[in-house]
């Protein structure tokens, strides 16, 4: 080949794959759009797009068609007036608390809050100068109690990581308000499908993706949602940080976001039915789910979830390790959550081993604890695979 012709095959491979021209039939799927970068026509196009003129795609880590498709379905199922995604649940939390925090500001938080929260917040913000207030957020007066005149957050988990306790939103976010803060919930545990935190008052509603609303264990992201200039605020963190959301997780999230109710019902029924019958198994010293009588927030729970609690519970054996082994092939040890299939995981070894043997013993947070994802499995076998490991 003459060194002409092999030129003009390099220019014709690099520009190769001219985009096919719109058809009248549109796909009934949402394309993956992997492209980093966008092409604009001239200079004004260029100028009104980044002037944010005009609705222009340019930069991967600004935005994507499949972060924006997204990003509008979790605000309509959270019910606020818009989101921003995230590489992760903590890309999300850490931008949007950074986008309303500052040196000499002050957040309250719950103990009972996710690990890596917790060691954001114990350890992270206060190296820029930011006030934590670790509280019992069950307990409104201790939450009362710490609010400062600079305290500009309250951040909890709607359903805490792995007893299982309530926070009563609507109170939480009465307390927050009248102290000129806003209140910020994980809503990971419950999915928009079971509870809405902005219904109830929360400004800012994250999530981790990877959990009930991809829920597949197949994609990876966060999301904040709330009113459209908080939500604005947090994406430029987003931007500036790096921590955009990648096209291809989005789009497997959505995938997995169209069957979230239908898995949710069942995720609930079966986790309820897990309980009633666990409460009374002799082998099992104790059960923590909302929808039992005996659990503390019983009442609560009731009136603010009439359409389950999701899929997660937790319980105390005698031996953890016998229950795990003798389980092994059915329901595996796998340190993650929300999954269609069922998992188990051991908090003492993992979530919560950064915290000392006092402090977790203290939340409750024994050796023999096991926290229970419960799947989408038939219940018949998942009560069978049970009863065996509990022989
Ligand atoms: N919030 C909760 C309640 C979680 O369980 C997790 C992770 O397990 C996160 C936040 C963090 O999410 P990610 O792992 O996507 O950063």
């Amino acid at each position: 080949m003459t060194e002409a012709r092999r030129d003009a095959l390099t220019t014709l491979a690099a520009r190769a794959g001219e985009l096919a021209t719109p058809s009248v039939t549109a796909p009934l799927v949402e394309a993956i759009y992997q492209s980093t970068v966008y092409a604009f026509p001239d200079l004004d196009a260029l100028e009104a797009g980044m002037a944010g003129q005009a609705d222009a795609y340019f930069y991967y880590r600004n935005a994507t068609p499949n972060g924006t498709t997204l990003e509008r379905a979790v605000a309509a199922l959270e019910g606020t007036e818009a989101a921003a995604c995230a590489a992760s649940g903590m890309a999300a939390i850490s931008a949007a608390l950074l986008s309303v925090l500052g040196a000499g500001d002050h957040v309250v938080t719950d103990e009972r809050v996710y690990g890596v929260t917790y060691a954001l917040l114990r350890d992270e913000l206060p190296r820029f100068g930011i006030e934590v207030s670790f509280v019992d957020a069950l307990d409104l007066d201790a939450v009362r109690d710490a609010m400062r005149p600079n305290t500009r957050v309250l951040h909890v988990e709607s359903l805490t990581n792995p007893l299982m306790t309530v926070a009563d939103v609507p109170a939480l976010a009465e307390i927050a308000h009248a102290h000129g803060a806003l209140l910020s919930v994980d809503n990971t545990f419950a999915s928009p499908a079971v509870f809405r935190p902005a219904e109830h008052g929360a400004d800012l509603v994250t999530h981790s993706l990877s959990k009930y609303l991809s829920g597949h264990s197949t994609a990876f992201g966060g999301v904040v949602a709330g009113r459209a200039d908080l939500v604005a605020a947090a994406r430029l963190k987003l931007v500036r940080l790096g921590g955009t959301v990648s096209a291809f997780d989005a789009w497997m999230t959505m995938q997995g976001l169209k069957t979230l109710g239908l898995r949710m019902r069942a995720h609930s029924g079966n986790a309820q039915a897990i309980a009633d019958v666990l409460q009374n198994h002799p082998r099992v010293k104790r059960v923590y789910h909302p929808g039992l009588e005996s659990h503390p927030q019983f009442q609560l729970a009731d009136r603010l979830y009439p359409d389950g609690f999701g899929g997660m519970l937790s319980l105390e054996v005698e031996d953890a390790a016998q229950f795990v082994k003798r389980l092994a092939g059915r329901i595996p040890l796998a340190p993650s959550l929300a999954d269609v299939v069922s998992t188990l995981s051991h908090p003492w070894s993992t979530s919560h081993r950064a915290l000392s043997e006092d402090d977790r013993r203290r939340l409750g947070i024994t050796p023999g604890l096991l926290r229970f994802s419960v799947g989408i499995e038939d219940i018949s076998d998942l009560l069978e695979d049970l009863e065996r490991a509990l022989e």
